[in-house]
């Protein structure tokens, strides 16, 4: 009988483990914000930059386009291009791990992620 219930007491500790695992991994994916801007062209990452220093740069995607590239308070945007779409001109600033911009004609995909360590308040 004891046995049954510190075996149920057990299950029940996991679970909450589990659980609380759980909330804080989506807690950490969708509201933590980045450390840095990974610029990746045709699928590797060509550099990547401190989304706490202010920038503004000109990539250099396939074909010798050019994206101009920001990183303003924090938040890093795309500022022009010469893409037939301008579709990474339109997307929202992005500074939270795991947000994108990309432009497609470009191969080109901004991505923020984080550091993963602990000195980020540094
Ligand atoms: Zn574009």
């Amino acid at each position: 009988m004891d046995k049954k219930r510190i075996v149920n007491d057990i299950i029940l500790v996991v679970a909450l483990l589990a659980l609380a695992l759980a909330a804080w991994g989506v807690i950490r994916i969708t509201h933590k914000s980045g450390d840095y801007a990974v610029v990746e062209i045709a699928g590797e990452e060509t550099a990547r930059y401190p989304l706490n220093e202010d920038i503004r740069i000109d990539i250099e995607a396939e074909g010798g386009h050019v994206n101009t590239f920001v990183i303003s308070d924090g938040k890093a945007y795309v500022e022009s291009a010469d893409c037939p779409d301008k579709l990474c001109v339109k997307q929202h600033a992005v500074s939270r791990v795991g947000e994108t911009i990309i432009c497609l004609p470009h191969k080109l995909v901004i991505r923020i992620v984080g550091e993963g360590g602990v000195d980020t308040a540094l």
